[in-house]
């Protein structure tokens, strides 16, 4: 196995998106600076960065040399080839032979080590941020690491680590829906996708080891510059086994929603406007057998709803938040089989222990983070494990969001739910009084959902065509911006 630690640089374009969702009364600019608090503040005392129109490229480029240019263009060109792709290992291994190691490694800082990581430490990096900054380019720090799994290997590694104890040994968990079983054909996740970094799970200490990792990174990025970004991504902090059944959980539960809606007519409408008639939704449950009338009642209380006497997609999520116990004992039905099933698997005592340790991790990178002053992106990752990291990333961003945003979620636009996605979580956090902090993006994975989609039997989550994905791009974006209270930085 060999390992390497390099830092990657992904420069920030001006899609990132921290909208403070509180009251304009904590927005006005302090009277001093000790007197800085809330999202508006920030503002005041951050010098101006220069806004780069991204549509003219002349101005977009400006940072980079002519000669930096021809290498981004023949690297990009060459890692576009599949012949070389496909031989890349033996042509390294035939350069190394005829340059030596020191030229040979002299060559790859020119080309491609040049072209995609920014250095190998605190130090290293500096230039090339500051230089970057001077352009208004800012950046946000990801932590690149190589790690030699064969794709058997890393099939081996999802399967196991994607099982629970009690369906390895049938003893009756609830089934998941196919979109959230694991599956062996799509176990290498890295397959046909370009990302910076996939992570299996082997063991409990090699999270903690990528959590390390990742510390060093917030770390460097703080020391870089003020203001900037760490990426990082959730598989990397624990089992993916607990994504998949949350997530598994979280759209059963939402499915649920939408179905009542459609019971009420509403079928079609953005989730942020679908409002259940509380009377009618009783009824509905309790014809249904799910839970008694009189559990029911219990449900929806004027401490959970107010006096609005209906129902939205947040209040309906917050019945199945952790605070609650109601999730334990709830029934669902299953879109697969029409039978009523447990919400919830149970857990055994040390996947219990897992699943918290894997929430511990994050919670020490985001107090890390909070402390270097650091933002933290938490990347968007496949399909099937991104309602828990997203739902993980909001409860990050109730506690850590307070005064300015720390924690910024990824919204995939070629998602076909990436509207509903991105503005309940805003109209949540203006509830809230939380500041919301945001990245979109197009998305990376859309090769491999489309084939695990077809090939496992379910409907595909991406949107049918680019244009599609263009469309809930803009309407999202459009949608932040617009939000009450909004503020881009
Ligand atoms: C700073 C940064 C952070 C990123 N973080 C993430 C992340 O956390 N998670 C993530 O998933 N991606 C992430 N990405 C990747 C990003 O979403 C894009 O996939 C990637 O940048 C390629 O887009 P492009 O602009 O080069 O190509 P474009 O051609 O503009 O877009 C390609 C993308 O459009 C979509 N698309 C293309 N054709 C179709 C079609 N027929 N139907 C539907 N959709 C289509 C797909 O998403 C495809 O990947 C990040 C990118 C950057 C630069």
């Amino acid at each position: 196995m060999a390992l390497k630690r390099v830092f990657l640089l992904r420069s920030v374009a001006p899609r990132v998106a921290a909208l403070s969702t509180k009251p304009q009364a904590q927005e006005q600019p302090p009277a001093s600076p000790e007197a800085i608090r809330g999202c508006g503040a920030a503002k005041a005392v951050r010098p101006p960065v220069p806004d780069v129109d991204f549509t003219n490229t002349q101005e977009a480029y400006r940072s980079r040399r002519s000669w930096e240019l021809v290498r981004n263009l023949l690297v990009l060109r060459l890692c576009a080839s599949p012949v070389l792709l496909a031989h890349h290992e033996q042509l390294f291994q035939v350069a190394r032979k005829l340059l030596g190691q020191r030229m040979f490694e002299r060559l790859m800082k020119m080309t491609f080590y040049g072209h995609f990581v920014a250095g190998e430490d605190q130090e290293s990096i500096r230039p090339l941020i500051r230089h970057n900054k001077a352009f208004g380019v800012g950046f946000i720090l990801d932590y690149g690491v190589e790690e030699d799994l064969s794709p058997e290997e890393a099939e081996r590694k999802e399967m196991e680590s994607c099982t629970s104890e009690a369906e390895r040994d049938g003893s009756g968990a609830n089934k998941r829906e196919k979109q959230y079983q694991v599956h062996p054909a799509f176990g290498d996740r890295r397959d046909g996708v370009i990302s910076a970094r996939t992570y299996f799970y082997a063991n409990e200490a090699k999270c903690d080891n990528y959590m390390e990792n990742l510390l060093q990174c917030i770390e460097a990025s703080g020391g870089a510059s003020d203001g900037g970004f760490s990426a990082i991504k959730l598989t990397a902090l624990g089992r993916p086994q607990f994504l998949l059944q949350f997530s598994d959980v979280l759209t059963r539960w939402r499915r649920f929603f939408h179905q009542m809606a459609a019971e009420q007519g509403q079928a079609g409408r953005a989730a942020v406007d679908t409002k259940l008639e509380v009377a009618v939704l009783q009824d509905s449950i309790a014809k249904m057998g799910i839970a008694s009338r009189a559990e029911i009642e219990g449900w929806f209380t004027p401490e959970t709803l107010g006096v609005s006497g209906t129902v939205d997609l947040l209040d309906w999520n917050s019945l199945i938040d952790s605070r609650t116990r109601l999730s334990r004992h709830l029934v669902v039905p299953n879109v697969q089989t029409g039978q009523l099933e447990p919400l919830l698997s149970r857990f055994t005592e040390e996947e219990e222990q897992q699943m918290k340790r894997m929430l511990q991790r994050m919670d020490v990178l985001a107090k890390k983070a909070k402390e270097a002053g650091v933002r933290l992106m938490i990347d968007a990752e496949q399909s099937y494990f991104q309602p828990a990291i997203s739902r993980l990333t909001l409860e990050m961003q109730r506690r850590f969001n307070v005064d300015k945003p720390f924690i910024f979620n990824t919204f995939q636009c070629y998602l076909k739910d990436a509207y509903d996605n991105v503005t309940l979580d805003m109209e949540l956090a203006r509830r809230e009084g939380w500041c919301f902090g945001a990245k979109l993006v197009r998305g990376a994975y859309m090769a491999q959902e489309r084939d695990r989609a077809v090939e496992i039997g379910y409907e595909d989550p991406i949107n049918p065509t680019y244009e599609a994905t263009n469309a809930m791009y803009h309407r999202a974006n459009r949608g932040t911006r617009g939000w009450p209270g909004a503020k881009l930085r």
